[in-house]
């Protein structure tokens, strides 16, 4: 084209098409979830704006916020087109092609040590998957502040964009045409996209059209046929009428009446291939797990087949009204614990009254939680204000903290119901028993140690809910016999007369095993929690209490394990010794020496003051583990 401008792609962005268009990956359908992915996002940005800007709409079928599918055979071209926000020249030039997008390394790196196509849409640069069923591919494209513009690129490093001269004008939106390789021509079945865009479309909130073929009965004079149906059937692929008009004339001699008959006849038309209510909308008994499923994985734009941990879908009502569901995801990303203090974003969409809002809403939960996947749609936030305004709502607040307390039921209940928790207690057991489901075994164990952390870290943040969380803690014992266990499971086994709950931290249970802290309390049977995290230290500063009973580190001064009745008499007789030693070693190096009860073998312990650092804090705190 005369008037195209060309443009090198960016070197990063030239390796992934490479990689995609030679690619051998077998489920080459996923461009099709990732172009109605694109087009329901470029709609959703076209509803925002019209909520401040109903102008941005326009007129006639620029109002129609949908999304169209047609399939050209002669021609293999496989279209979709959406009336979304379009791109502008610049646009199509930042956002295909010339400024790698941060996932754009990230996704080759991976790619190249064998990772998964499926997970393309994650990294940001889902467009590019168009390039497994095509060779050349053309994005047409017509934004309300510019003209339309072609981008157009074989994947040979380059690309063009000229303004568009030659195709219909598209009002507003985007037209991607796919230029299908032989080997997709799959691709060019009606029935294959139907299927497809059933599959991929469940979710999609906005109406899906395919430009459907449809048999219908016509009837059309009759054929002469004297001598017996022997020629071709009329054929018609192509929606144009065939008519035989040639023999009118000769007919009419057994009959006074044109005989007619009936042929099939093609016609097209639009085909809706969605229903758009909204899972969040519908009554939780009515959705099935497997929906839940699904509807998991679109949000998480992943595809694997790892069910969500759990998930929990209600209605809030009241002062602030609100649809939400949240789930917890089969595993933590590698990066949540890195970027727990700096850089975590939020997973949750905003939507008001169905609209989307934004997934960058970070007020919606506290940083403990971040880890959750799901969305909320308020009917109480105002639709007509901009997102900065939203932020500073006051319905925000009172969001959140409900949020906060579905998320720690769901946990609390995900708990509950796996029949290997608890195991230790047997009343539970007894209960439990007829009721086992297998399906949920397991499940807490795995939930903690894959978000334990944050749970820890709740605690230390969230005074208010501190003891909802320490609920949820785990930790292994000196009686747990390598197993997990909770608080309340602790304070069920505590001997009687026993006061506080015992702890010792570590940096391993093996070395805890050998303290000579733990000698005495073994001996006369006391249960010792080990906290061999890191984060245990921290955990340990905020949690003082639990159920009336307080925390004792063992290693710590204030030990108390009943009374001793000759203890009196003994320190007396060893009062000349203590004084000695303290003395000797100078108040430099300790701050008193004491007769002890905690001991039974070895002779003596160093022990930290009450208030002092724990020596495994000491040692956290030289090499800056957290
Ligand atoms: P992502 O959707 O994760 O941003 P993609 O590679 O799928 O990554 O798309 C890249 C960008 O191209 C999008 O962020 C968007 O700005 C733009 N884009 C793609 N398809 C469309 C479309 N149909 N309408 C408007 N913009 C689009
Ligand atoms: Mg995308």
């Amino acid at each position: 084209r005369s008037n195209a401008e060309k443009f090198e792609f960016q070197a990063e962005v030239s390796r992934l098409m490479d990689i995609i268009i030679n690619s051998l990956y077998s489920s080459k359908d996923i461009f099709l979830r990732e172009l109605i992915s694109n087009a329901s996002d470029a709609l959703d940005k076209i509803r925002f704006l019209s909520l401040t800007d109903k102008e941005v709409l326009g007129d006639g079928d620029n109002t129609k916020l949908e999304i169209q599918i047609k399939l050209d055979k002669e021609k293999k071209i496989l279209s979709i087109r959406d009336r979304g926000v379009g791109m502008t020249k610049e646009d199509l030039i930042k956002n295909l092609g010339t400024i790698a997008k941060s996932g754009t390394s990230a996704f080759v790196d991976k790619m190249q040590t064998g990772g998964d196509l499926n997970l393309i849409g994650q990294f940001g640069v889902g467009f590019y998957s168009v390039y497994l069923v095509s060779d050349y591919v053309e994005v047409i494209s017509k934004h309300n502040d510019d003209k339309q513009y072609v981008w157009e690129s074989n994947a040979d490093g380059a690309y063009a964009i000229s303004e568009d001269t030659y195709n219909e004008p598209l009002g507003r939106g985007t037209e991607i045409r796919l230029h299908l390789k032989d080997e997709a021509s799959e691709y060019l079945e009606e029935s294959k996209l139907k299927e497809l865009v059933k599959k991929y479309s469940e979710f999609i909130n906005f109406p899906i059209y395919i430009w459907a073929s449809k048999e219908v009965d016509v009837q059309a004079p009759a054929e002469d046929n004297d001598a017996s149906d022997d020629e071709e059937t009329p054929e018609s692929t192509d929606g144009e009428e065939k008519e035989d008009d040639d023999d009118d004339e000769e007919k009419d001699e057994d009959e006074e009446k044109p005989k007619t008959e009936t042929i099939k006849e093609t016609t097209y038309e639009w085909e809706r291939l969605n229903d758009v209510k909204a899972i969040w909308l519908r009554s939780p008994k009515e959705v099935t797990e497997k929906e839940y499923t699904k509807f998991y994985h679109t949000l998480a734009k992943d595809f694997g087949d790892e069910k969500p941990m759990a998930w929990t879908h209600f209605n809030a009502e009241g002062d602030v009204e609100f649809k939400a569901i949240l789930f917890v995801p089969p595993k933590a990303p590698a990066e949540l614990y890195e970027n727990y203090h700096t850089g975590n974003k939020s997973n949750l969409k905003l939507y008001v009254r169905r609209v989307f809002i934004s997934d960058e809403f970070d007020e919606l939960l506290p940083k403990h939680l971040l880890f959750l996947l799901g969305l909320v749609d308020s009917d109480t936030l105002p639709l007509n204000v901009s997102r900065e305004m939203l932020q500073q709502h006051d319905s925000l607040k009172t969001i959140k903290k409900k949020l906060i307390r579905k998320a720690l039921d769901m946990l609390r209940k995900l708990a509950e119901e796996d029949p290997d928790e608890g195991l230790d207690d047997k009343d539970k057991k007894e209960v439990e028993q007829s009721k086992v489901n297998d399906e949920k075994r397991g499940q807490y164990t795995k939930f903690w140690n894959e978000f334990g952390k944050s749970i820890k870290l709740g605690i230390v943040e969230d005074s208010e809910n501190r003891n909802r969380l320490a609920k949820l803690v785990r930790f292994e014992t000196t009686k747990s016999d390598g197993k997990l266990t909770s608080l309340d499971q602790y304070i069920s086994r505590m001997k009687s007369g026993q006061k506080d709950i015992f702890y010792i931290t570590g940096t391993s249970k093996e070395q805890l095993e050998k303290s000579p802290f733990l000698e005495r309390l073994n001996k006369k049977n006391y249960e010792v929690i080990f906290y061999t995290d890191p984060v245990d230290e921290y955990l340990m500063q905020y949690l003082m209490d639990y159920k009336d009973k307080k925390f004792q580190n063992v290693s710590k001064e204030g030990l108390k394990l009943g009374k001793d009745s000759k203890e009196k008499e003994i320190k007396e007789s060893f009062k000349e010794l203590t004084k000695w030693w303290k003395e000797t070693l100078g108040s430099e190096t300790v701050d008193d020496v004491k007769i002890s009860n905690r001991l039974a073998g070895t002779p003596c312990v160093v022990v930290t003051s009450k208030y002092g650092w724990s020596a495994n804090m000491e040692r956290i705190m030289q090499s800056q583990t957290l």
